[in-house]
């Protein structure tokens, strides 16, 4: 049965801080992950690739296996030291940065333990954490972990325009609504871009409003850049830590998953500056202590082979890029068929896209009323059409929820042959929805 999810806030008394919403959004998600697994579902639910990560990659990971056996071993607890070394250097040029690789980077288990050592080492009981809506699933969670409140700011979607596709740079914060945001308690603000599940890639004068009230609040800014080097019609990312003044309140977070498409591979990173990265470190020694030496001689060897082919054609951050432009542009025009209206992504591996306009010719949704109509529309659209895809509403903190029902997130980085598959499914339901 749905349940409507509670969000408490409770004080001090630390087991509580595992009693999280119900249903979370994870167990919503994996719910859907589930369903789209079926065997003849097109899975366009989860976020990872199909396809295998480069060659070179590849071998990259074959030679951490079969060459210094020593590489069987403990490593440094905060990072294999090529791997530290390569990320100093790559991203110190990047955010026009010094970047120690003992102090300023911290090697994690994936993204998602970046975000959960910096969440369990900066966030008190108390503190507020300003997430940004739609946000990637696990930020509300990490923060009622640590013990914080998170305070919601939904991106605002600007009115559509007859006959033409929205764009993701149309959905914006209003700066007073978000400066409103902004208390004594507010310890940290989590700023994903390019974003998930949106694909908005957030520009540098919105990174500067962003940036000038965590000075003005001495705030510190989780930057999660998972989905950096994706980033479509000639968009450009900005790191935030790279403007002014930022980089000392700033924690910038990556994957080697995301960025060699091995998402199996579970190596992520932190970079910041000492006085905040001397906390994650705790964290991480007394937690997870070192993560496995192999994949991280893998992603040292990848990022290696990248740094040389950089800003080339050959750069395999190039080649990736233009493959899911591709793949991007190919699946926005499937959905259209049917009378789907997605919204262009800028960036990421997502686009979500906007169901209203079939509500007229659907039939009655199965589901409790209460259900979110996104959710009950994605699990009609799995049965019954044998594509998979994710309810935007599961982005949203439980009282935005319903003005955000009528989206549902595809993940468009898949190979030709999904997507071939995608589109045989869409034909059958476009014949079957008549001229
Ligand atoms: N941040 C965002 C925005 C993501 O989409 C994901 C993966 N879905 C992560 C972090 C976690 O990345 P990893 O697989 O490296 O843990």
């Amino acid at each position: 049965m749905w349940q409507p999810s509670v969000c408490t806030w409770w004080g001090p008394s630390g087991e509580r801080r595992l009693e999280l919403p119900s249903p979370s959004a994870f167990t919503r998600l994996v719910e859907f992950i589930k369903l789209s697994s079926e065997d003849d579902i097109v899975n366009l639910g989860q976020g990872f690739p199909d396809f295998p990560p480069p060659a070179f990659a590849v071998e990259a990971f074959q030679h951490a296996v079969s060459g210094d056996f020593m590489l069987n071993q403990y490593t440094t607890a905060f990072g294999y030291p090529p791997l530290t070394r390569i990320l100093a250097s790559f991203f110190g040029k990047l955010l026009g940065q010094e970047i120690n690789p003992r102090k300023n980077v911290l090697v994690t288990v994936g993204a998602y333990g970046a975000l959960f050592t910096a969440f369990q080492a900066l966030v008190d009981e108390g503190d507020e954490v300003i997430i940004i809506e739609p946000f990637f699933d696990c930020y509300e969670p990490m923060t009622l972990m640590a013990g914080g409140r998170p305070v919601f700011v939904s991106l605002k979607p600007s009115p559509t325009r007859d006959g033409e596709l929205d764009s993701c740079s149309d959905w914006q914060l209003d700066p007073v609504e978000l400066a409103s945001k902004f208390t004594s308690r507010t310890k940290a603000l989590i700023l994903n871009t390019p974003s998930n599940p949106l694909g908005k890639v957030f520009s540098r004068a919105e990174l500067e409003l962003v940036a000038s009230l965590c000075q003005q609040h001495d705030v510190v800014c989780i930057a999660d850049e998972v989905y950096q080097w994706l980033v479509y019609d000639g968009y450009q990312h900005v790191s935030i830590a790279s403007l002014p003044g930022m980089w000392d309140r700033t924690l910038t977070i990556g994957s080697a998953g995301k960025t060699f498409s091995a998402t199996g591979w579970k190596v992520g990173w932190v970079l910041g500056p000492g006085r905040l990265l001397k906390h994650l470190h705790t964290v991480h020694q007394n937690s997870i202590f070192h993560c496995p030496t192999q994949a991280q001689a893998a992603v040292a060897e990848s990022f290696e082979w990248e740094q040389l082919h950089f800003g080339q054609p050959s750069s395999y951050f190039v080649q990736f890029q233009q493959a899911s432009q591709r793949s991007r542009d190919h699946v926005m025009r499937s959905l259209q068929s049917v009378g789907l209206r997605p919204i262009i992504p800028q960036g990421s591996y997502f686009l979500i896209t906007d169901i209203s306009e079939l509500k007229s010719k659907m039939p009655d949704l199965p589901g409790a009323t209460d259900e979110p109509y996104d959710s009950r529309f994605v699990k009609w659209m799995i049965k019954n059409k044998g594509l998979g895809a994710i309810p935007v509403s599961i982005f949203y903190s439980a009282p935005h929820r319903k003005h955000f029902d009528h989206y549902i997130r595809i993940c468009f980085v898949k190979d030709e042959s999904t997507l071939q598959a995608m589109d045989k499914k869409l034909q059958k339901w476009k014949d079957e929805l008549g001229p």
